[in-house]
């Protein structure tokens, strides 16, 4: 276990925390949603009761180094603002750090809340550069990681920082490490993977290392073309992932060895071409003609597959089973969440697509827990440790 904000005397300590408000903005540069600032309040309202200075950075988009303020936070600090009901200091340096923001930051009382500029101003941010990280932890006296969703890199302010400044987990980073720890680790049995999405070289270490832990799997989406190859079976025009069919039948061969059930569709719904309104029709795994492309699991498989959630302990989804965006093809997507939300299972969705399939279909507080990461929650179900984490105190 990671020590945690709980763990630590906060009282007129300086707490520098790594938040992840890398928010969409819309043409005019307004935050067009806030999901992520919201995320992030229960752990800043913490240190605030508690006493603690509070210093919050981030990045935000992709400035690559350079002061482009078309990626200033500053629009992320008017909304902290509003929703601390206290306003947020924020000095927008091109440097990020400057003797301007060291003042600041000395000038902070009890309770009050800073905002520092979009860290990826700086080069060193990704580079993990220890300057850069000595100059953030020079502003604090502690180090709290509540971004998730950058867990998985090693840069100055998610892991280098640790390495002058004690390290503790944000309230967010905790409800993840708890659930995708347990649910991999210490689940209620039986424990189901169902993975789906486009891109099988993403899957396939996940796959592997879920085989060691699972009781049964089930695949779904394009990647679900390219293991129907590996049967040796058509797959006209669907998406298929050529380098990989090797891969996927090692993965086939590994998983029947340790008598663990992998499924793969045994239908589809499958289009004349990659278009919500072309002509479309249902085919079995290995009945697809020349021309077709599959979209979507059929009718049978959803019905296989909601049976397998209903019997499951625990789930975890990530990928959707098919291509979600279009409406003609959403419907395995769809089914799979409904199945998940109707049953007693404790359900964990993986970030990204599946999360925003989950949001879409209006079954998101159904759900036991939706990782706020897509890459950092796949490269944690790959069984990676991930360096924003692994630099946080154990207990
Ligand atoms: P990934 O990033 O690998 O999780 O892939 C997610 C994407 O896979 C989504 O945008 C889906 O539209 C896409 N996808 C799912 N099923 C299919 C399919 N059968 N053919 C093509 N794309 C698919």
């Amino acid at each position: 276990m990671k020590k945690t904000v709980k763990d630590v005397d906060l009282r007129g300590r300086r707490a520098i925390v790594r938040c992840d408000f890398n928010v969409p903005l819309d043409g005019d540069g307004k935050i067009a949603d806030e999901t992520r600032i919201a995320g992030a309040l229960p752990t800043i309202r913490y240190l605030m009761e508690q006493g603690a200075k509070t210093i919050l950075m981030s990045h935000m988009g992709r400035p690559d180094g350079e002061a482009d303020m078309r990626y200033s936070l500053k629009p992320v600090a008017d909304c902290l603002s509003a929703h601390i009901g206290r306003a947020v200091v924020f000095v927008s340096s091109p440097a990020v750090v400057d003797g301007a923001v060291r003042a600041a930051a000395d000038g902070l009382g009890e309770g009050d809340v800073m905002l520092l500029e979009n860290l990826r101003f700086r080069r060193e941010e990704t580079e993990n550069g220890a300057g850069f990280a000595k100059e953030l932890a020079d502003l604090a006296d502690i180090y709290v990681n509540d971004a998730f969703g950058t867990a998985h890199r090693a840069h100055a302010s998610t892991a280098g920082i640790a390495a002058y400044l004690p390290a503790v987990s944000g309230f967010l980073i905790e409800k993840e490490v708890r659930f995708l720890g347990e649910a991999v680790e210490k689940p209620r049995r039986p424990l189901l993977a169902i993975l789906g999405g486009a891109k099988v070289g993403d899957k396939i270490p996940v796959i592997e290392n879920l085989l060691d832990k699972v009781d049964s799997l089930l695949i779904g989406g394009g990647m679900a073309y390219t293991f129907f190859k590996a049967e040796g079976f058509e797959t006209g025009s669907s998406i298929l992932d050529a380098k990989s069919v090797g891969l996927a039948a090692s993965l086939i061969a590994k998983a029947r060895e340790k008598g663990v059930p992998l499924r793969l569709p045994v239908d589809m719904k499958a289009a004349r071409s990659f278009d919500n309104d072309a002509e479309s029709a249902f085919f079995d795994a290995d009945g697809l003609p020349d021309g077709w492309m599959g979209l979507d699991i059929g009718p049978k498989t959803v019905a296989l597959y909601a049976d397998e959630i209903k019997k499951a302990g625990t789930a975890i989804w990530n990928g959707p089973m098919g291509v979600f965006e279009m409406p003609n093809f959403a419907t395995g997507t769809r089914a799979v969440a409904e199945a998940l939300a109707a049953s007693g299972a404790v359900t964990v969705i993986g970030g990204g697509d599946s999360a925003a399939a989950v949001e879409q279909f209006g079954l998101a507080g159904k759900m036991s827990h939706i990782s706020t990461g897509g890459g950092a929650s796949l490269e944690f179900l790959e069984g990676r440790e991930l360096p924003g984490i692994a630099v946080l105190q154990d207990r």
